[in-house]
Parts: C-alpha cells; sequence; structure tokens
C-alpha cells in the first residue's frame, strides 16, 4: 500500500494500492494512517532506510560504523540484515519511544466496562 499526498503519483496506473493521506503534519498523518488502516504495530523491528529486518548487534561487530562518542555513549544497537544500517538508543529515543507507546495505546482494544 502506497500512502502520499502526491494524488498525481496516486492516480498512476502502476499503483494498484494506494491512498492519500489528508493532514501535511506527521503527528496527524501517523494518527489517521493507524485509524483507516489498523495495521498491526512492531515497533523496533524494520529499517526505516530499507525496512529490511533488524537484528540486535554486538558493538564489537558494528564499531567501524560508529563514531566515537557513541561507542563510548551505548552498548546496546541493532543492525538492518538487509542494508547494515545501525541503529542504536539515541538523543531522540525518548521522543520516538512516547510517540510508539501512544500508536500502540491508541491501537489497543478498549477495554469492556
Ligand atoms: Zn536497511
Amino acid at each position: 500500500m502506497l500512502l502520499s499526498r502526491d494524488r498525481g503519483l496516486l492516480r498512476r496506473r502502476e499503483i494498484w494500492a494506494g491512498a492519500y493521506v489528508y493532514s501535511h503534519r506527521p503527528d496527524d498523518q501517523l494518527k489517521d494512517v493507524l485509524s483507516r488502516f489498523a495495521p498491526p504495530l512492531a515497533p523496533w523491528t524494520r529499517c526505516t532506510a530499507c525496512n529490511g529486518l533488524l537484528r540486535q548487534a554486538r558493538k564489537e561487530t558494528v564499531h567501524d560504523r560508529l563514531h566515537d562518542g557513541t561507542q563510548r555513549s551505548f552498548d546496546v544497537y541493532a543492525q538492518c540484515a538487509d542494508c547494515g544500517q545501525v541503529y542504536w538508543r539515541g538523543a531522540h529515543h525518548a521522543h520516538l519511544e512516547a510517540i510508539v507507546a501512544e500508536a500502540l495505546r491508541d491501537q489497543a482494544p478498549a477495554s469492556a466496562g
């Protein structure tokens, strides 16, 4: 499913499953897409560069891809099995974690009672 704000792109015949994203604000786009399509959520499992699967990585195996400061500050890494991109819980992680937590909370079935 291609999600886009480009109506011209969505009209192309090669696009067999596409949907227009109404808002230009990322927060609203996320809520819109989650409410319309309710995709299964699996946070922190996919590479944001290529969508490959992430796997835990040892610092020793990814050290050549890290700046010295990163190596000193973090011990837990994930690496994309397809493109090799390395991830760690850096400065933006708390903000991202809050976004993910809200998405998971919004998508959880409402409890009875
Ligand atoms: Zn990747």
